[in-house]
């Protein structure tokens, strides 16, 4: 039992070494590959406490690689307080250092509120995304504060296949280009090259590699998760790979060759300014993490009284 009676059970996988190693393997293979780091580099690895992340420190850790941990606390009740837990221990067993940026601390406030706040005048904002904009800066920025030249991602195949065809049913081909097992497209020295060792790894390996490691993970869903057009399409490609393997693995590929081309297609769109009151790198005047934060700050405002105005009691007057 885990924080607030959190069921942790999970069924057991046997254990097999020819598995582990060929995961180790493609790690391995992607990293040198696609020269996402080597050992010079100062690495710092955006962790959850999920399977992904944790996967992935294990693996880093056993090809030799020295490295730091972030993660980002959106306190989102007894998910996020168990992820926390187990990805402190994960990184006490294998002696790494865990930064901790919790969103209490620097917005003041819990993902849940400020999401609240902004629906209720009116923005109409999915939870992953005000997280996801609130995250993606506050894990740039401290990888800058850290110096760290490489900032690792735990996304895998089925997010690298999704994301690509939400992008092109959607018709985002720009959002496409900057995607790819390593972001940098964009060159600006405030952005920490973002890289994912895990991008040609199938999800229910990594659920098959931690639960054989038996590692301290909870496989439930983030109670918060909105990605409502994301979960059909994680559906629809399930669907379609019990028919058709190799289905994500070959819409990964087709991207993976077909990148260089949109990426030169896309130049245009990927200008960056600096944001007008963070100087921090956007496409716009404002930055998304300001404009959101702004607008949160302003429905969150004490109702200021000017002297000729009276400010209503307090009191109820029942007659
Ligand atoms: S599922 Fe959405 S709300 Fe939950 S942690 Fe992930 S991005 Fe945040
Ligand atoms: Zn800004």
């Amino acid at each position: 039992m885990g924080a607030c009676g959190i069921q942790l059970y999970q069924e057991n996988v046997s254990y097999d070494q020819n598995f582990i190693d060929k995961i180790d393997s493609t790690v391995k293979n992607t990293i040198e590959q696609y020269q996402l780091f080597n050992k010079d580099d100062k690495i710092l690895v955006a962790v959850s406490g999920g399977k992904d992340s944790t996967v992935l420190v294990h693996i880093l850790k056993s090809l030799g690689y020295s490295f730091e941990c972030v993660t980002v606390d959106a306190h989102i009740g007894c998910y996020t307080e168990q992820n926390l837990l187990n990805i402190r221990k994960m990184c006490a067993s294998v002696n790494v250092k865990l930064h901790e940026i919790p969103f209490r601390e620097v917005f003041g406030a819990s993902l849940c509120y400020i999401r609240d706040t902004l629906n209720e005048n009116g923005l109409n904002l999915k939870s992953c995304t005000v997280c996801g904009v609130l995250r993606r800066s506050l894990l740039n920025k401290r990888a800058r504060e850290v110096g760290a030249t490489k900032l690792v991602m735990g996304h895998n195949l089925d997010d690298a296949a999704q994301a690509f065809m939400m992008n092109l049913l959607k018709n985002k081909n720009n959002l496409s280009a900057r995607m790819g097992v390593t972001t940098g497209v964009v060159k600006n020295s405030l952005l920490v090259t973002r890289v994912k060792p895990l991008y040609l790894v199938a999800e229910k390996d990594i659920v098959d590699y931690s639960k054989m490691m038996d590692f301290p993970v909870y496989y439930g869903k983030c109670p918060c998760s909105t990605e409502g057009f994301r979960n059909h399409i994680k559906d629809l490609l399930n669907e379609l790979e019990k028919v058709h393997h190799n289905v994500k693995e070959n819409i990964v590929n087709y991207f993976l060759k077909k990148m260089p081309l949109l990426q030169e297609k896309c130049k245009g769109d990927m200008i960056n300014n600096f944001c007008i009151q963070c100087g921090e790198v956007t496409t716009g005047e404002l930055c998304r993490p300001c404009s959101l934060l702004q607008d949160f700050k302003r429905f969150t405002q004490p109702i200021q009284f000017s002297a000729a105005q009276e400010a209503p009691s307090a009191e109820l007057n029942i007659s």
